[in-house]
């Protein structure tokens, strides 16, 4: 009895649910695949002599190099960068290329710049008078690149064009497979506040000492990728995607205020010059530490440089091999910690630079986190491959470049730390610092895949966060 009615109640379930389906969805134009076990074959790209069936590199596989050689000024007073860059580019491809394509991420700030409209139109409930008149009233940040020349190895200015964030130079005649071309470019810009417009990069301003906090990436022309299945890689930077980049090396001499504190991607190779002998003694022990940070620059020297405000210059000097882009961070704010890590068969050091206000959550955490981060990451992956890895404490901004990365997370006025900031602090480090290894190393084009590097990086920082 139980049973024939669990039955009946069974079938009439089954009829409500029945009536319940919707009818067959017709199918949708531009979609041809309605069979849900069909083989992916048809979805894969065909092997050839670049990319074989398995994935891996196939006979014929190549990539392009892009080495620079920069110097670059920070006008610290008027918030200016200066740089004169000179590109030597290898072209790998068994084709010749009539015309070389330079990413300019720097233009998507520039007032005639089409990424405000990518923007969803919409009016917030209230606005403070600063943002209102910023918003509506004012002629806008002048930002963007001011290219003042684009020179070939003579001297002789070569033809270019811009378009929004991306710049073509025409070649006077092709570039061979297996040939190289250098070329020289000198710009300007304004450093954007990106605590008030915003950006992945720029400075925050500190009113109470009248300091900045630099973090610079994506400020200087950059060679866009060129490869087998793209050709030339020339989708516009509209602020929200980020990028792919052909490795190279790169010597960097960067020009600050002599009271500045500086890290960027690269081995520095003029420490001696910029650093004091007690801070270089100090360094020196943090190479040899495995168990805690060691404070390289304290914060009672940070303190007096930030009233110091000099007219003095000084020239810190990087060397970066086979990476492919270059960031750093500067200011007379900066306390400076490191500790060495150890992987297999090398040590590498985890570095982190942050002002008094970061203190004393991030003397107490940031660089454990960074050595924790190149441990975990290298037993999963690989061996981490640099020398170095920095965590800068740099207000709104989570964001990542070879060897450096940009992270939130600081006490409140009270001096208080909430365990929000400070687990969303560590998780930011690590997801950061993760990223040196998707994408910077394994380079995916983040430009248009950043599922890809995001949803290994993601990964990692879970078994890492564990
Ligand atoms: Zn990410």
């Amino acid at each position: 009895m139980k049973k024939a009615i669990c039955f009946l109640s069974i079938l009439g379930f089954l009829q409500a649910t029945a009536q319940d389906t919707p009818p067959e969805q017709k199918r949708q134009p531009g979609h041809y695949d309605t069979n849900k076990f069909s083989q992916m074959y048809d979805l894969m790209a065909t092997p050839n002599m670049f990319r074989t069936a398995s994935g891996a590199p196939g006979p014929a596989y190549y990539q392009q190099q892009a080495d620079y050689k920069m110097n670059i000024e920070l006008d610290d007073k008027n918030t200016k960068l200066y740089g004169t860059e000179t590109i030597t580019y290898h072209n790998n491809a068994p084709e010749g290329l009539e015309y070389l394509w330079l990413q300019l991420d720097q233009n998507q700030k520039d007032r005639a710049s089409k990424s405000p409209l990518v923007d969803s139109q919409k009016m917030d409930p209230a606005y403070t008078p600063d943002n209102f008149s910023r918003r509506f009233m004012e002629e806008g940040f002048d930002g963007g690149f001011k290219i003042e020349y684009v020179r070939d190895a003579a001297g002789k200015p070569m033809k270019y064009t811009i378009n929004q964030t991306m710049m073509r130079i025409d070649l006077p005649k092709p570039l061979k497979s297996g040939e190289k071309i250098s070329f020289s470019i000198k710009w300007w810009y304004n450093i954007n506040n990106y605590r008030v417009i915003g950006g992945r990069s720029g400075y925050e301003h500190f009113d109470k000492d009248n300091n900045n906090l630099y973090v610079i990436a994506q400020f200087y022309p950059r060679m866009a990728v060129y490869n087998d299945v793209e050709g030339w890689q020339n989708m516009q930077f509209w602020g929200a995607g980020e990028f792919a980049l052909p490795f190279g090396n790169f010597e960097v001499n960067i020009t600050v205020p002599a009271d500045h504190i500086m890290e960027g991607t690269g081995d520095l190779t003029n420490r001696a010059e910029v650093l004091t002998k007690e801070q270089l003694k100090r360094y020196d022990l943090a190479t040899k530490t495995f168990d805690k940070p060691v404070v390289i620059v304290t914060q009672e020297e940070a303190e007096r440089a930030e009233k110091g405000f000099s007219d003095k210059k000084k020239t810190w000097k990087f060397n970066a091999k086979n990476v492919r882009d270059f960031g750093f961070s500067t200011s007379r704010k900066f306390i400076y910690d490191a500790m060495a890590v150890k992987l297999t068969d090398k040590s590498v050091m985890a570095i982190s630079l942050y002002p008094k206000e970061s203190n004393p959550l991030w003397g107490d955490v940031s660089t454990k986190v960074v050595a924790h981060t190149l441990k975990t990451y290298s037993k999963y992956t690989f061996d981490y491959p640099y020398p170095k890895a920095i965590s800068i404490s740099a207000e709104d901004q989570g964001m990542e470049y070879p060897m450096i990365c940009w992270n939130y997370g600081r006490p409140d006025e009270k001096g208080f730390v909430s365990d929000r900031i400070k687990y969303g602090m560590m998780s930011v480090i690590i997801h950061e610092v993760g990223h040196n290894f998707f994408p910077m190393i394994v380079n995916s084009d983040e430009r248009q895949w950043s599922w890809m590097d995001e949803g290994l990086n993601t990964f990692l920082q879970y078994l890492t966060e564990q």
